[in-house]
């Protein structure tokens, strides 16, 4: 393999002068990738342990999606919604019918597909359940993330994503995660549309609520004629072990909400998902995208979706992702520094014995990708372990090594 003649500082320089200051990335600079592997320009061969925040679950540069996407784009990349194509029915029904819904409707980044949802909660709140005009609330938990828009940061909790980007949205309520008698207490409001979660919390550093609590939140939106929308951008589409992790709770949604790794990582795609007395309660022209739902994406996101059916990558995460917390509970029971392992599937994290702002973290994540492995801290003293559900048992095993040799420099007896 030809490897690249410049040095990582140049394209670190590059970034730094010309692009915002919006992220803080490893210093790896990546040029290509195939299933679980990535390759820095040096040449350099890494395990991907965040899959791009899970929007990779099919591996990178998965063949099969790569070819739907080069094959519709020789014929048809856009026509807007102006008009009709011959591929988005096809998705829409494709769509729907897995996941059980009677309608979808495509978006591109999560983040839209998450204003989708909050804005049919509030039209279905006025129309369906008459709250009164403008007066329609919509409850979230605490540390929950759906991305980076006005509407987004406003629900928020930490002061990163929302501070000095006021003034903020009105109508939210926040609750702690995790709490069945506040939310009852919120949602028993006569002006309250819905309540939006994520059903493991992955920005918040991969927070598994108590069994039984989606079911809890299900009956109680049931109870309250309240919408509960399920946001599943990064525990969907078999992350966690099951197509959806509300699955675990047979806690069917009343809206959905889907992106990351609708496309395979391949380009932006979201959709959301929900039954015709929700969906039809927006008309034509009362919201849109000039790019949601093109034939490209629908293409892509079709063979995406099959993939992650046709090579059993569901039960390969479900399986490898209780090796992988075994593996981890045997090193924690020996270690000082980490203090515990949690996630589902594929979708898991270790706390760090450290402060939420130390950098021990971030050291370790660096030490990681120097052995091989790429991974990224959510928190000062949480690191999340996301591999592309393509990974084999051998390769797991290897990872696990690396992860628990690299966690040893890091013990205070080392
Ligand atoms: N919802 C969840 C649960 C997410 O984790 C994210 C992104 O990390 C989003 C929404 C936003 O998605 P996007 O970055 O594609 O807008």
């Amino acid at each position: 393999m030809e490897t690249n003649q410049r040095k990582p500082h140049y394209y670190l320089d590059l970034e730094l002068k010309y692009g915002a200051h919006n992220y803080k990335p490893l210093p790896v600079v990546l040029e290509r990738g195939a299933g679980v592997h990535l390759w820095d320009i040096n040449g350099k061969q890494y395990y991907d342990f965040l899959s791009a925040y899970s929007a990779v679950n099919q591996g990178h540069c998965h063949p099969k999606i790569i070819k739907a996407l080069q094959d519709q784009s020789l014929k048809l990349t856009l026509t807007s919604r102006a008009f009709h194509n011959n591929v988005l029915g096809e998705f829409e029904m494709f769509l729907s019918n897995l996941f059980g819904y009677e309608k979808c409707l495509p978006m591109n980044s999560g983040v839209e597909a998450g204003e989708t949802a909050v804005k049919l909660a509030r039209k279905w709140g006025y129309k369906n359940k008459k709250i009164k005009k403008n007066a329609a609330k919509i409850v979230f938990p605490e540390g929950n993330f759906w991305g980076r828009t006005l509407a987004a940061i406003s629900s928020s909790t930490d002061p990163v994503s929302y501070q000095d980007f006021g003034p903020y949205m009105p109508g939210y309520e926040i609750i702690p995660y995790n709490n069945l008698n506040l939310l009852e207490k919120k949602i028993s409001d006569p002006n309250c549309a819905a309540f939006m979660l994520e059903p493991i919390q992955g920005e918040a550093g991969v927070v598994v609520p108590d069994d039984g609590y989606l079911q809890n939140v299900r009956r109680l939106c049931n109870n309250y004629n309240v919408l509960m929308i399920a946001d599943e951008i990064q525990t969907g589409i078999g992350r966690t072990g099951k197509m959806l992790a509300t699955e675990y709770e047979d806690a069917r949604p009343d809206i959905l909400v889907l992106g990351k790794a609708l496309s395979g990582g391949v380009m932006p795609v979201s959709a959301v998902l929900c039954d015709d007395e929700i969906m039809l309660s927006i008309q034509p022209g009362e919201h849109g995208s000039t790019f949601g739902g093109n034939p490209l994406s629908a293409s892509v996101a079709t063979e995406a979706l099959k993939v992650v059916i046709d090579e059993g990558l569901i039960e390969n995460a479900r399986l490898l992702g209780s090796i992988f917390r075994h593996e981890m509970n045997l090193y924690i029971s020996k270690s000082k520094i980490v203090k515990l392992v949690r996630g589902k599937g594929l979708l898991n994290a270790i706390v760090i014995n450290d402060l939420p702002h130390s950098d021990t973290a971030w050291n370790i994540c660096l030490k990681l990708s120097k052995n091989g492995l790429l991974a990224k801290p959510t928190h000062g003293n949480i690191i999340r372990f996301a591999p592309p559900l393509v990974i084999t048992e051998e390769q797991l095993y290897d990872c696990i090594k690396i992860i628990t040799e690299t966690l040893k420099t890091f013990e205070p007896d080392h």
